[in-house]
């Protein structure tokens, strides 16, 4: 299924390659992609997560969808939601309405928060000729229970994806998928750890960038790339700053503006870790393939997804979960970076700060909206949080 041009790309026509994907809002790879070959079809998925390994093996491009940004006007978004929620809904209706995502042939909406829930409603009225499914989690992590639950939830999704490209999915292939995505997991991961190691290497605009590549192009193209960008990006020579390491969380489904993460960086601020593009990391260890392949991913779901605001917590509480995360990844203080509006960010971060001040570990917040403009403020605030870590080591939390 891929489109890959293979061929080995420097490292700045890599980047380039990427932002030109960013740019594409109106998803006119994706068209490429299907115009290629007969009968293909695509499905976008709204954030954090959804198993693309069972959608790709339909012969269905899973596409991630994340917004508008600040590059997409909103005029007719905004009269289907009230003012005070988010803006990812109001966007995503937008670029709908305005043919920008006609090229999908349908939407899943992960059971996230009520925003999307409420979006796949509005999408089930406004184009009632394209698939929308709203895939629910289980809240429960025992096989019986959880795991039965989620079986159902998979086999409803396979069957309408099957109907969707006229495709009976066999065991071979869903196996083949599976070890797709474990390969590309394994080279986020090694992107991830690079970052954490030498973050000078590897800015976090760049890893973006190569992340959300990862929301449009079928997987074998985006492995391909990451594989260049890794080979590459070590001979870069970049330079060493004397920036504070930081932890990023809470920009798992609205995104903040490229800007406001350039700012960052500029700030003084290597981030080590965040959880953007979640859906690329949110299993944690590989998906073993084998006979029944559809339960392999349910007990992956079960037994290694991330701890996440929008997951319920298993056995281990999640602030406990995030010191450990902080501790692996060496991070000198957290950035609560989260959208106005967003529940599911917000509600959890009271409990995070609660343990990072038991911990002694340094904190700051903002929110932003994906077409936030003005960082200025921003840029004042974590440059003095950063400054107060390199000066004092763990200063008293930094709260806006
Ligand atoms: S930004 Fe937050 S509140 Fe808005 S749709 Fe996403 S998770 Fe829900």
């Amino acid at each position: 299924m891929s489109t890959s041009s293979n061929r080995s790309r420097t490292l700045e026509e890599v980047v380039q390659y990427c932002e030109s994907l960013y740019e594409d809002t109106k998803l006119q790879c994706v068209q490429r992609w299907k115009a290629a070959e007969a009968g293909r079809r695509a499905i976008g998925f709204m954030p954090v997560y959804v198993p693309r390994e069972l959608i790709y093996a339909a012969g269905v491009l899973p596409v991630g969808l994340m917004g508008g940004s600040d590059r997409v006007e909103i005029i007719k978004g905004d009269a289907y939601y009230q003012s005070y929620i988010c803006h990812i809904p109001r966007s995503t209706i937008e670029m709908a309405l305005s043919h920008y995502l006609d090229d999908l042939d349908g939407l899943l909406c992960p059971s996230i928060c009520d925003v999307i829930r409420n979006l796949s409603g509005m999408w089930k009225l406004l184009f009632p000729d394209r698939l929308c499914r709203y895939l629910d989690f289980p809240q429960n992590f025992t096989p019986e229970v959880g795991g039965a639950y989620y079986r159902r939830e998979l086999e409803e999704l396979l069957a309408d994806l099957e109907r969707l490209s006229g495709r009976k999915v066999s065991e071979g292939e869903l196996n083949r998928c599976i070890e797709l995505y474990n390969h590309n997991r394994e080279l986020v991961e090694q992107l991830y750890d690079l970052r954490a190691k030498q973050p000078w290497l590897v800015p976090t605009i760049e890893s973006y960038l190569l992340l959300r590549a990862g929301n449009l192009l079928p997987v074998e193209e985006h492995n391909e790339l990451l594989e260049n960008y890794l080979r590459e990006v070590p001979g870069s020579h970049r330079r060493q700053m004397d920036n504070i390491r930081v932890f990023l969380i809470g920009s798992f489904c609205e995104q903040p503006p490229l800007g406001l993460i350039r700012t960052l960086e500029k700030a003084g601020c290597y981030i080590v870790d965040d959880d953007f593009v979640l859906t690329s990391r949110w299993l944690t260890r590989p998906v073993e393939p084998g006979p029944d392949p559809l339960g392999r991913l349910c007990k992956a779901y079960l037994e290694t997804s991330t701890f996440h605001s929008s997951k319920y917590e298993g056995p281990q509480p999640k602030p406990k979960l995030l010191l450990e995360q902080i501790a692996r990844r060496r991070a000198d203080g957290v950035v609560f970076c989260a959208p106005s509006f967003c529940d599911p960010a917000l509600l959890d971060q009271p409990m995070y700060m609660r343990a990072l001040d038991e911990a002694g570990i340094a904190h700051t917040s903002f929110k932003y909206a994906e077409n936030t403009g003005q960082f200025q403020n921003i840029r004042e605030q974590v440059g003095t949080f950063s400054d107060s870590i390199k000066l004092w080591g763990a200063p008293s939390p930094v709260r806006t």
